[in-house]
């Protein structure tokens, strides 16, 4: 397997290599274009060119085309990346020429010149992809001090100690990026060359007794930076180069290399960046904000990115380069004096420090808003008062500030509501709904343990062992956390009561997740390193060891676990939600496709209904025998499942029979007049067989029967493959009478909420089947049920539809015929998944990550519809079935119903809705309007 996957590697690396040399050679043959200058009149580029200029480049370009002041530099595009490392590590022919030709004119530009004696100019080498990968590639900044360029800016800046600054920086960064990690040498003891030059600064500093970079004198500095160039020679046995030709080479190619690093390499994998898109090389004037008090550097977004406030929101440090700030090596001050927070309320301010500069700037934040049309993070620089913009990207930002934010560029008229719609990620509107551990308390703490992020939200509590547990703590007012080796649905009234829920084993579509998720419980499944010791009431993580009552914290929505109590705050309802629900209805105006939602009881219906749910897409049958209340209809079901004669069925069907009703009731009262769709018994046996000692005892007195006799039957039900087994419509075939009831139950309730004055039309969906002749064998006894109670209710007004779930591939490949007697199809895309990949659900815990790892699966196809093989079979069913009934409703009710991605390929396929859990339904309401905008885009 190893080998295999190497294999691919080496292939898939010649390939790119093939093709780019191709590239190569046609590039020589027309003399492609490799460099494009920015900053001044005549700048080449825009922001539409970030495929070949970089997002960084692109918009240094556009920038300039605004007038912005952009210090003049020109960008070696991606194309030359992809050249460079076609031709094994060497430029391009050509490429010289173009740089030196476009350098001539920054210098022009400048008024300086590269390697000048008395007026040098100093640039930077800027790495910059077309998606920006933060922090994942290499820039240089102060390229081009040398022993002859340093006297003349002394002399020209009458600034010592600035120059001498600016040359340590030059090192450190040159040293690192070009001389160590470039050249691909491993530092002995993990220990670079950065770390060891950082250690002499510090050290240096403490014989200084300096507090910060900014005591140390030019002559500290210039002392510095001599002995780091001895220390370098020994390290790695080259000298730092003096020759500023040298080195603006040395940083290109650097840039270029840092592309094939091992953090870009590995970002690029997690993200599916492909290999091939190559990094652009940004060379540009050096701007300097280490000049002195007049001069800064700082970093900023355009609104704020965590609450989507309208005001301007950054950081800054005096006497500074950028890196700084970024590096985290100062702290920096906040820009404005309407951001500031208890924590950074004493320190100054750009507004206040440099109150003209800080007016041009906001100048700008709204000139660039204005634009782009979004908000924009951005990078600038001050050098002795006069502002520069170095950067400008549209910024990231949470869930609840892109709502607001696409709701005030809405009424500003910045954006359209299409735009608006779009401007933020599905997933992202469950912030609305769900506590979350304070953010800045997470990002401060180390978590323990790590799993599957399987039921979102965050939860806060003591832990406990069992369900039992559970009930008894939550009883006295506790707040636990139930952790289970796995969970089974006997476990379903301690999850219920539990804040959250942690696992050690099971995927995302494991019982436990499952149940999560539709309660919007935090949940975190798989977390492998954990041993559960459920007797003994411990967990033990490594060597550390937790009883039952400590503390713990789980974020569920990024499957991270921490020791101890983390502050939680709510979504507070009030103001956020009032702009969520604005949000939603401008969603749904452009929404075509239906949401639907899964629910079993009535609370839950009314919660889906207040989500935006517009039926139920599922309604399970078997609820009744999990959770609250369910100890006798379980009982009931146990009793049934041993019985011999139908007589003896039927007499147990009767006592369940209100069980039935009361749920199916309740639900369609809540959803009214929009319809419920009830899915048929489909229990999983070996969930419910009494396998306790205590349990056969209990039937053997309730059934008069010895407890050896239960113990046989309770054998001869036992199944080798129960997900294949005795269960969904065969059930139905083995045991009608069971279906005979159920369809009694769905008809008396209907029947009682019409007579009522509610309008109400229930379909009834049969699970599981593979033939037509099993939906007719079922279709025949819901018909006679159906005549009997309109006959009793005299109700001609009863109107019903009888379909199926569509979940075995044979049933997909017959689908022409499966609809000749099904008024809709349901795609159940959880049992679709399992039965066409031949993965066993609860047990893709043991390979799912291999899988994923080596890229042999691109997604999780429980979480996301695998959309060239099961996404085929619901396409083609669909197809098949509406050439049959062109009316032929068509929705899904798998877990993938509330995946953004799978949302839009059920559009594009032409779905009636999807129904997925109530709190997913905000999800996929968005993702629906997503999926219609873009289509109709198209
Ligand atoms: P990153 O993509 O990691 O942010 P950048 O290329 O943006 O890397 O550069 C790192 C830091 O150096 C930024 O703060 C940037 O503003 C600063 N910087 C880059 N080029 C220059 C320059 N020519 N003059 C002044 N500062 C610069
Ligand atoms: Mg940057
Ligand atoms: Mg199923």
């Amino acid at each position: 397997m190893a080998k295999k996957s190497e294999k691919d590697v080496v292939g898939k690396a010649t390939e790119v290599t093939v093709k780019a040399t191709e590239k190569a050679d046609k590039g020589k043959a027309a003399g492609e274009k490799y460099v494009f200058l920015f900053g001044g009149e005549g700048t080449e580029g825009d922001a539409s060119m970030k495929n070949s200029l970089g997002g960084k480049g692109a918009n240094l370009a556009e920038m300039s085309r605004l007038g912005l002041p952009v210090p003049a530099g020109f960008t070696i595009t991606t194309e030359c990346c992809n050249a460079y490392f076609a031709l094994g590590g060497q430029f391009p022919e050509g490429l010289k020429k173009q740089v030196m030709t476009a350098l001539a004119e920054v210098e022009r530009l400048m008024g300086r010149k590269y390697g000048d004696a008395e007026n040098p100019l100093l640039v930077s080498c800027r790495s910059g992809a077309r998606q920006s990968m933060p922090g994942m590639m290499d820039t240089v900044l102060n390229i081009g001090l040398s022993t002859t360029t340093i006297p003349g800016l002394i002399a020209k800046t009458n600034n010592e100690r600035f120059v001498w600054d600016s040359y340590r920086r030059l090192i450190m960064m040159y040293a690192d990026v070009v001389m160590e990690k470039a050249e691909g040498i491993e530092p002995y003891d993990g220990k670079g060359i950065r770390r060891i030059l950082d250690e002499m600064l510090d050290q240096y500093k403490y014989i200084k007794d300096c507090k910060a970079d900014t005591d140390l004198t030019a002559e500290d500095l210039k002392t510095l930076a001599h002995a780091f160039k001895r220390r370098i020679k020994e390290v790695l046995g080259t000298e730092f180069p003096d020759d500023p030709m040298q080195q603006l080479w040395g940083g290109i190619g650097a840039v270029f290399k840092s592309w094939v690093g091992k953090k870009a390499v590995s970002y690029r994998r997690i993200e599916g960046i492909p290999e091939n898109w190559g990094t652009a090389v940004n060379v540009q004037t050096m701007v300097f904000g280490n000049m002195g008090d007049s001069s800064a550097t700082g970093v900023a977004f355009t609104r704020n990115p965590a609450t989507g406030q309208n005001l301007f929101f950054g950081e800054w440090l005096l006497n500074a380069q950028g890196e700084d700030v970024v590096a985290g090596i100062r702290t920096p001050s906040p820009l404005n004096n309407a951001t500031k927070t208890d924590q950074n309320r004493d320190m100054k301010s750009m507004e206040d420090m440099m109150p003209a500069t800080y007016k041009e700037l906001d100048a700008i934040r709204l000139r660039l808003e204005k634009h782009y049309r979004d908000m924009q993070d951005i990078e600038f620089t001050v050098e002795e008062g006069k502002l520069y913009m170095l950067q400008c990207r549209t910024g990231k930002r949470g869930g609840k500030a892109a709502v607001t934010m696409a709701l005030d560029m809405l009424d500003d008229g910045l954006i359209n509501e299409t735009d608006a719609v779009l401007r933020v990620n599905p997933n992202q509107v469950m912030e609305f709904l769900l506590p979350i551990i304070e953010p800045k308390l997470e990002a401060k703490s180390q978590w323990l343990l790590k799993g599957l992020p399987a039921g979102p939200g965050s939860a806060c509590g003591e832990i406990v062992f069992t369900s039992a547990d559970v009930v008894r703590a939550t009883r006295m007012g506790k707040k636990v956390i139930l952790v289970r080796e796995e969970t089974n649905p006997e476990d379903v009234e301690g999850m219920r009561d539990a804040v959250g829920v942690l696992t050690a084993r099971g995927g995302m579509t494991s019982h436990a997740a499952l149940v999560a998720r539709g309660w919007g419980k935090s949940c975190i499944v798989g977390a492998s390193e954990m041993q559960v010791d459920a007797p003994n009431k411990t967990l033990k993580v490594g060597d550390k060891t937790l009883r039952e009552g400590a503390l713990i914290t789980m974020n569920g929505s990024a499957g991270t676990v921490y020791e101890g109590a983390l502050r939680l705050v709510e979504p507070t309802a009030g103001e956020d939600y009032a702009e969520f629900l604005r949000f939603m209805s401008i969603v749904d105006k452009l929404r075509t496709m239906g949401v639907r939602a899964n629910a079993d009881t009535a609370v839950d219906a009314r919660k889906a209904r207040s989500f935006g749910a517009e039926g139920i897409g599922l309604f399970r049958m078997e609820h009744m025998f999990y959770g609250e209340g369910s100890a006798k209809p379980l009982f009931l079901l146990r009793k049934m499942i041993l019985c011999i004669t139908v007589a003896d069925r039927v007499a147990v069907l009767k006592e369940l029979f209100p069980y039935m009703k009361n749920d199916i009731k309740g639900t369609m009262e809540a959803m009214d007049e929009f319809p419920v769709t009830i899915r048929l018994l489909d229990p999983p046996l070996h969930e419910f067989l009494p396998h306790s000692q205590l349990g056969r005892l209990e039937l053997s007195k309730a059934l008069g029967i010895a407890e050896d006799e239960v113990r046989k039957r309770v054998d001869a039900l036992q199944e080798n493959n129960p997900m294949m087994g005795h269960r969904g419509v065969r059930l139905s075939v083995t045991y009608p009478e069971m279906t005979e009831y159920q369809a009694r139950a769905i008809f008396e309730s209907a029947a009682e909420l019409i007579r009522d004055g509610k309008k109400v039309i229930p379909e009834i969906m049969v699970p599981i089947t593979c033939d037509v002749r099993e939906l007719r064998h079922t279709k025949e006894i819901v018909e006679r049920v159906y005549a009997e109670v309109v006959r009793r209710f005299d109700l001609k007004k009863l109107k019903y539809k009888l379909g199926t779930m569509i979940e075995i591939p044979r049933a997909a490949l017959l689908a022409d015929q499966m609809a000749a007697d099904a008024e809709f199809f349901s795609f159940g895309t959880n049992d679709l998944t399992q039965l066409t990949f031949g993965f066993s659900r609860d047990d893709i815990g043991s390979f799912m990550s291999a899988y994923l790892d080596q890229r042999i699966l691109a997604a999780d196809p429980f979480q996301t519809i695998d959309q060239s093989g099961v996404g085929a079979l619901i396409e083609m069913a669909t197809l098949k079935g509406r050439a049959v009934r062109p009316d032929l409703k068509v929705g899904i009710c798998g877990e993938q119903g509330g995946d953004p991605a799978s949302v839009e390929f059920c559009y594009k396929t032409g779905l009636t809705y999807v129904s997925c859990s109530a709190f997913r339904v905000p999800v996929a309401r968005v993702a629906a309007a997503q999926a219609a905008i873009k289509a109709a885009k198209q």
